[in-house]
C-alpha cells in the first residue's frame, strides 16, 4: 500500500508489521458531529478495513479532548459543568458514528483520564532539558529542539501566524520564544485545576495526545492522523515533546485529512458554518452519507454541495440492482492501495455494476452493506 506522508511530502510505501498502531486526534465534544469530522473518521475507517483485508490487526486510538480552552469556554457560556457538556455531546457523536458504521476505536481515552500520565510526561520532557518553568507553567523550549518543523516544513513567520490563529498565544510574556508552547498552565479561577510539582493548573493542548499515545500504544506509532488544520501547531508540538521525552521516533507516517468547506470557508465549530451529520441522517440513509463522503479523496479540500447525497443514493440503487458478487473487488483494492483513492474505488464498483456484475463484496470492503 502507498500513502501520502505529510512529513515526507510525498506518496511513500506504507508497509507496517502485522499489528498496525494508529492514533487519530478526535473531537472536542462541545457541539454535534459535522461532516468534516465524519469524513476524517471515515478515512481512518477505510484505511483500517483495507489493512484488515490485507491480514493486519489494527489498533486505532481516537482521543476525546474533554478538557481544553474551547470546551471550558462553551461550558462557561452555557453555565454547565464541562464534563456534563462533554458526556452529553459524546453520546450524540457516538450515535452518529455508529449509524455511519464506523469501526469502533481500539480505545477512546479522555484527556481528563490522563492527568497522572500527563504529569509524568511533563516530568520526562523537563528531565530531557527541552522544557522550562515560568509564571506557574511549564513551556517547551522550541529553540532546543532541532527537528521542530519536521512535519509542517513551514517558515517561522507562517508558524507564528498559525500559532496566533489557533490558540498558541505567541504573545504570552512568560515564553522565551513566541513559538514555545505550554505543557502545563495555571488555571483561571473558574477553571478545573489539578495539583502538580509546578503548581496547581491544567494541561496544555498538545500534551494530552503525546501522553495518551504513549500510554495506549507505546513509544513509536505506525501512523498518526487528524485534520490538516492540526499539522501546525498541534502535531508539530506533539512530535517535538514526544521525541524529546522518549528519545525515539514518535510517528512513522503522518496522514492528514483535507478540510471540507462551506460558503468558501473551512467548516469549523469556531466559524459556525457546519453541516451536521445528525441532520443528514434525518433525510438520508446512513449508507448514502457514507458513500457520499467517499466520493472525495481524503487529501482533497472540497466544498460541500447539495448534490452529494442524491448522487450517492442513486449510486447505491445501481449497486443494489447489480446484486451479489465480487465484481469490482480487485479494482477497489488497487484504488485503496494507491493512496486510499476512494473516488477510484467507487468508480470501479460503478463499472462492474454497469457491466452486470454483482458488487456486494467490493461494497463491503468500503463498509457498505448492500443486503
Ligand atoms: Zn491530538
Amino acid at each position: 500500500m502507498r500513502l501520502y506522508d505529510t512529513a515526507k511530502q510525498e506518496v511513500v510505501d506504507f508497509s507496517p508489521g502485522p499489528v498496525v498502531t494508529m492514533y487519530t486526534c478526535g473531537i472536542t465534544p462541545y457541539d454535534a458531529a459535522h461532516v468534516g469530522f465524519a469524513a476524517m473518521v471515515l478515512t481512518y475507517d477505510i484505511l483500517q478495513r483495507r489493512l484488515r483485508d490485507l491480514g493486519h490487526t489494527t489498533q486505532c486510538v481516537r482521543n476525546v479532548t474533554d478538557l481544553d480552552d474551547s470546551i471550558l469556554e462553551k461550558a462557561r457560556q452555557l453555565g454547565v459543568n464541562y464534563l456534563d457538556l462533554a458526556a452529553e455531546e459524546m453520546a450524540r457523536i457516538d450515535d452518529n458514528l455508529k449509524a455511519l458504521g464506523i469501526i469502533q476505536p481500539f480505545s477512546e481515552p479522555r484527556a481528563t483520564s490522563a492527568i497522572p500520565d500527563i504529569l509524568g510526561f511533563i516530568g520526562m520532557v523537563l528531565e530531557s532539558g527541552h522544557a522550562y518553568q515560568a509564571g506557574g507553567g511549564v513551556y517547551f523550549n522550541v529553540d532546543s529542539f532541532d527537528r521542530f518543523g519536521q512535519i509542517s516544513h513551514l517558515p517561522r513567520d507562517t508558524m507564528l501566524q498559525l500559532a496566533a490563529e489557533r490558540g498558541g498565544r505567541p504573545d504570552d510574556p512568560h515564553k522565551r520564544d513566541p513559538l514555545d508552547f505550554v505543557l502545563w498552565q495555571p488555571s483561571l479561577p473558574d477553571e478545573p485545576a489539578w495539583d502538580s510539582l509546578w503548581g496547581p493548573g491544567r494541561p496544555g493542548w498538545h500534551i494530552e495526545c503525546s501522553a495518551l499515545a504513549l500510554r495506549e500504544l507505546g513509544t513509536t506509532i505506525d501512523l498518526h492522523g487528524g485534520g490538516r488544520d492540526l499539522v501546525f501547531p498541534h502535531h508539530e508540538c506533539e512530535a517535538a515533546q514526544s521525541e524529546a521525552a522518549t528519545g525515539e521516533t514518535f510517528v512513522r507516517h503522518w496522514m492528514h485529512q483535507g478540510m471540507v468547506r462551506l460558503g468558501g470557508e473551512k467548516m469549523s465549530k469556531s466559524l459556525g458554518n457546519l453541516v451536521f451529520v445528525s441532520d443528514l441522517l434525518k433525510e438520508w440513509e446512513p449508507t448514502a452519507v457514507r458513500v457520499g463522503l467517499l466520493a472525495h479523496h481524503y487529501r482533497e479540500e472540497w466544498e460541500w454541495h447539495d448534490s452529494l447525497l442524491p448522487d450517492a443514493a442513486d449510486r447505491l440503487d445501481r449497486w443494489r440492482s447489480a446484486g451479489r458478487g465480487d465484481g469490482g473487488l480487485t479494482g477497489v483494492r488497487e484504488a485503496l492501495d494507491d493512496d486510499l483513492a476512494t473516488p477510484a474505488a467507487l468508480a470501479a464498483i460503478d463499472e462492474a455494476a454497469a457491466a452486470g456484475q454483482g458488487v456486494s463484496e467490493a461494497a463491503a470492503l468500503l463498509g457498505v452493506d448492500l443486503s
